[in-house]
């Protein structure tokens, strides 16, 4: 059964989450899950590797089946329309020889336009301006190929951005960027998020980052299993006993 509707559950809260579960075959791959994110929130999700996390987000996404609730409220969404959600997948691969250029890729995405026929100047001038929002308006011709992976975060999450959406949801958008790049690009998540009013759902095993950038820190292991603080959650027993560590960070 899936039940996704918009409620108005106060105008704090964006994104409610009610007795979340899901089966693949015969297996629970999570079972019970209940979260809020409030309007504006940072969330990173956390969790070992097969806990479930790719799969909460594609349920919220509507791209997996569920049973339980999910529902959504924004200030100014109106009545019955439903949530623009922007999505960042986890580390999508492109072929280093592949001649598409970021500009053909959006033109690809947002044009009606063959991309064979190339982007007319009004495309690439609203490409530029997606691009802006990451600082990356260098990268308009760069082969999709040879970017760095921090460079295609940006190119990724620019996409994602247009349309501007309600909810920002990104899937280990740290693995594969170099520690500078990490820093970089999660100032860059917080300065999106503050100008443009978003709630961002990340996850990530990057816990070092989540002190600073996280408000709420939400640990699942096909369950939930503890949520909060930053520090609350990464000094918690139940984070020692999930990832078998002596210290928190
Ligand atoms: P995480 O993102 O936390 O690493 P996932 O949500 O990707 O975990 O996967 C959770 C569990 O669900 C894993 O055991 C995985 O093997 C299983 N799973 C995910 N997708 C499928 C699928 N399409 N078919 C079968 N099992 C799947
Ligand atoms: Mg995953």
């Amino acid at each position: 059964m899936k039940d996704l509707h918009i409620n108005g559950c106060g105008d704090s809260c964006c994104l409610k989450i009610q007795n979340l579960s899901v089966k693949i075959g015969k297996d629970d791959i999570l079972k019970d899950v209940s979260l809020h994110i409030h309007c504006g929130e940072m969330v990173a999700l956390i969790g070992p590797n097969g806990a479930g996390k790719s799969t909460l987000l594609k349920a919220i996404l509507g791209q997996r089946e569920y049973e339980g609730v999910v529902s959504f409220s924004a200030p100014g969404l109106r009545h019955k329309r439903a949530p623009r959600i922007g999505y960042v997948p986890q580390s999508p691969a492109f072929d280093p020889g592949d001649p598409v250029s970021v500009l053909d890729l959006f033109a690809c995405c947002m044009g009606k336009r063959p991309v064979f026929l190339g982007a007319g100047k009004k495309m690439e001038e609203k490409v530029l301006r997606c691009l802006e929002r990451v600082h990356g308006e260098e990268l308009l011709h760069k082969r999709l190929g040879a970017l760095s992976g921090g460079e295609l975060q940006r190119v990724l999450l620019a996409l994602a951005l247009e349309p501007l959406p309600n909810i920002l949801i990104l899937d280990e958008p740290l693995s594969g960027v170099d520690a500078e790049g990490m820093g970089l690009l999660m100032d860059m998540l917080d300065e999106i998020r503050k100008k443009y009013d978003l709630s961002i759902l990340m996850t990530t095993h990057d816990f070092d980052m989540l002190p600073r950038y996280a408000d709420q820190v939400v640990l699942i292991n096909h369950g939930l299993v503890c949520q909060g603080s930053a520090e609350a959650v990464l000094s918690s027993e139940s984070f020692r006993q999930v990832f078998h560590r002596k210290g928190g960070l």
